[in-house]
């Protein structure tokens, strides 16, 4: 049985009219808790195009999924370009990691604005700024997507996982806790894991509240799938975040017939 099956995502975006993916947001206003929920991160070759959605920038999977490859716009793009160009530096496929998690992150209802918000490092509302060092935080129990490059999961967390295994009689990174704190912003961000002891996730911690439903798993082979050229080249030239997901919707339904 595998260990946590794949199945449709929940959340939905009525603007796009079509499920979105909830990431991990690693801020320096406070500490993520994470629960990994799958046993092996999952390799995404992404470059980021940053004139995509009318200049607010998108990830695109990159296309050439063996390196004998060559249909990449982006990577023909820097090809005469030195190593060391920024140019270059900047548009190449860069490898990301990506995986499920339980986002244990302490929360609580805001008294004052209803907003969820987690135990930040001043005590204070995330949204109005009210005084929360007296609430009651409990752990926000939501299943993410963990999105992370070379320093954070092969230098941060496969470190981790060694040391546990070791301290923990062969303990999995599925079976505990890990803390993450952030400092500083943007390119200068540090992000450090620290990991708790091994403990078994209560049962209710992986349901939905709202259904009682366990919580679906984000298919990670979906979410590592290469772009298609079409949304590329969309991306390329500055379309809507709405008219790139139609092109992807159009592209997997031609699939579909296709096979
Ligand atoms: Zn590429
Ligand atoms: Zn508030």
């Amino acid at each position: 049985m595998p260990f946590a099956e794949d199945l449709p995502v929940r959340n939905f975006d009525q603007t796009l009219r079509r499920p979105t993916t909830d990431y991990v947001r690693f801020t320096d206003q406070y500490r993520v808790v994470l629960r990994v929920l799958n046993e092996e991160a999952r390799t995404v070759w992404r470059h980021y195009i940053t004139q995509a959605n009318k200049g607010k920038g998108m990830s695109a999977n990159c296309p050439n999924v063996r390196a004998d490859m060559s249909v990449c716009p982006l990577e023909l793009s820097v090809r005469g370009l030195p190593k060391e160009s920024q140019e270059r530096k900047d548009k190449i496929a860069r490898r990301r990691y990506i995986t499920n998690v339980l986002d244990r992150t302490p929360h609580t209802i805001c008294p004052a604005c209803n907003t969820n918000s987690p135990q930040t490092r001043s005590k204070d509302c995330i949204s109005c700024g009210s005084d929360l060092s007296k609430a009651d935080f409990q752990p926000l129990n939501k299943v993410k997507i963990m999105e992370g490059g070379i320093r954070l999961f092969n230098q941060g967390l496969n470190v981790i996982a060694d040391n546990q295994a070791q301290d923990f009689d062969g303990a999995d990174i599925t079976e505990y806790d890990i803390v993450f704190t952030t400092t500083g912003e943007n390119r200068e961000k540090q992000i450090a894991p620290n990991p708790r002891q091994p403990t078994p996730l209560p049962a209710e911690a992986l349901l939905d509240p709202l259904t009682g439903e366990k919580q679906a798993l984000y298919d990670l082979d979906l979410l590592a799938e290469p772009s298609s050229l079409e949304e590329i080249n969309l991306m390329l030239q500055g379309a809507s975040k709405e008219d790139i997901f139609a092109a992807r919707e159009n592209s997997r339904e031609l699939e579909e017939v296709a096979n």
